[in-house]
């Protein structure tokens, strides 16, 4: 038997933290947000905020649910903060040894029947789990960008994980209307594992002249129908991302196929990380993004 969770805290206030708590207060949760930095908490509150306001100007919430989230969800400025909570899920900054030090830190922190989470895209969840007092009480919750839209919520199991912990977490997706995929610990899971590739082999067709960044979007867009190009979402994601996931999948199953294009490192190192610094594939910094090739 699983544990039935009701409160939930996030460690990480980010972009991903900021979209967890936004679902998990709509889903009638309490959640207390938790970031090394006082000001991405409230940075992060402002952006739930905001975007809740937008759904009531779209019509598909009411201002009392606004209104409902909002206060379902507390600061917690330490780990300490977090005791009352079921569930802890980490979204912080995406590095082992920051990820480490979380969890050995705040672990002490915790009611021993608490489940530990991370959003991690990519690091071993076995090894993460390591870094606990309880790694059958561990497990992989892999949210995808922006949270609030995407439909998909990944689970891994670590090694050690147990049935009761996988059992709650899939309950707990369940209670946010999200649907949930099992993955076994393997680099990038499965999202990751088949869509980087996928773009970075676009980067490939590119960098060896097959084709423009326009004709590889519009081919892919109108003859494979999917929503968009593989190099407008390379953008999307953050070309540095990409290139982390893909060194992550190559050194991980040490296979060749997964060799990152040597154009998305020039890309990389040129600081063109896609929509976040205005160019990337495109260029947007006039009216409408421009292909940069
Ligand atoms: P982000 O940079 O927007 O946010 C990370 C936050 O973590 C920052 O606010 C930072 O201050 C905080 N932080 C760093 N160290 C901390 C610590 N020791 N204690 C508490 N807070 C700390 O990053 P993000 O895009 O939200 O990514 C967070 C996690 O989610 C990463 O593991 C990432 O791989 C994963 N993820 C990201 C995406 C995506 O598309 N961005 C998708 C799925 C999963």
């Amino acid at each position: 038997m699983g544990i039935d969770i009701k409160t939930v805290g996030i460690v990480g206030a980010g972009q991903m933290g900021s979209g967890i708590a936004h679902v998990c207060a709509m889903a009638g949760l309490d959640v207390r947000l938790n970031d090394r930095e006082g000001s991405r908490i409230e940075s992060g509150l402002a952006t739930i905020d905001g975007n809740l306001a937008r759904q009531v100007a779209k019509g598909t919430i009411t201002d009392d649910q606004r209104r409902g989230a909002v206060g379902r969800i507390v600061q917690a400025r330490s780990y300490d903060d977090l005791a009352p909570c079921d569930l802890v899920i980490e979204a912080a900054t995406e590095d082992e040894a920051t990820k480490r030090k979380i969890f050995s830190t705040l672990c002490g922190s915790l009611k021993p029947d608490a489940i530990i989470a991370t959003n991690t895209s990519s690091i071993s969840i076995t090894r993460l789990a390591a870094s606990t007092d309880r790694p059958e009480r561990f497990i992989g919750i892999h949210f995808m960008n922006p949270v609030p839209i995407m439909q998909l919520v990944e689970l891994i199991r670590g090694i050690a994980t147990e049935d009761p912990t996988y059992e709650s977490a899939k309950a707990f997706i369940g209670k946010l209307g999200k649907t949930s995929t099992m993955s076994e610990d393997f680099p990038a899971f499965i999202v990751n594992r088949i869509l980087l590739p996928m773009i970075n082999e676009a980067i490939y067709t590119l960098y060896e002249g097959v084709g423009s960044v326009e004709s590889i979007d519009t081919a892919m867009k109108l003859g494979a129908n999917h929503p968009m190009g593989p190099l407008q979402l390379a953008d999307f994601i953050g070309l540095d991302t990409c290139l982390s996931v893909m060194q992550v999948l190559y050194e991980g199953l040490a296979d060749s196929k997964y060799r990152p294009c040597p154009l998305l490192v020039k890309y990389v190192e040129a600081g063109w990380l896609g929509r976040k610094t205005k160019r990337g594939f495109y260029d947007y910094r006039g009216e409408v993004p421009v292909p940069t090739r």
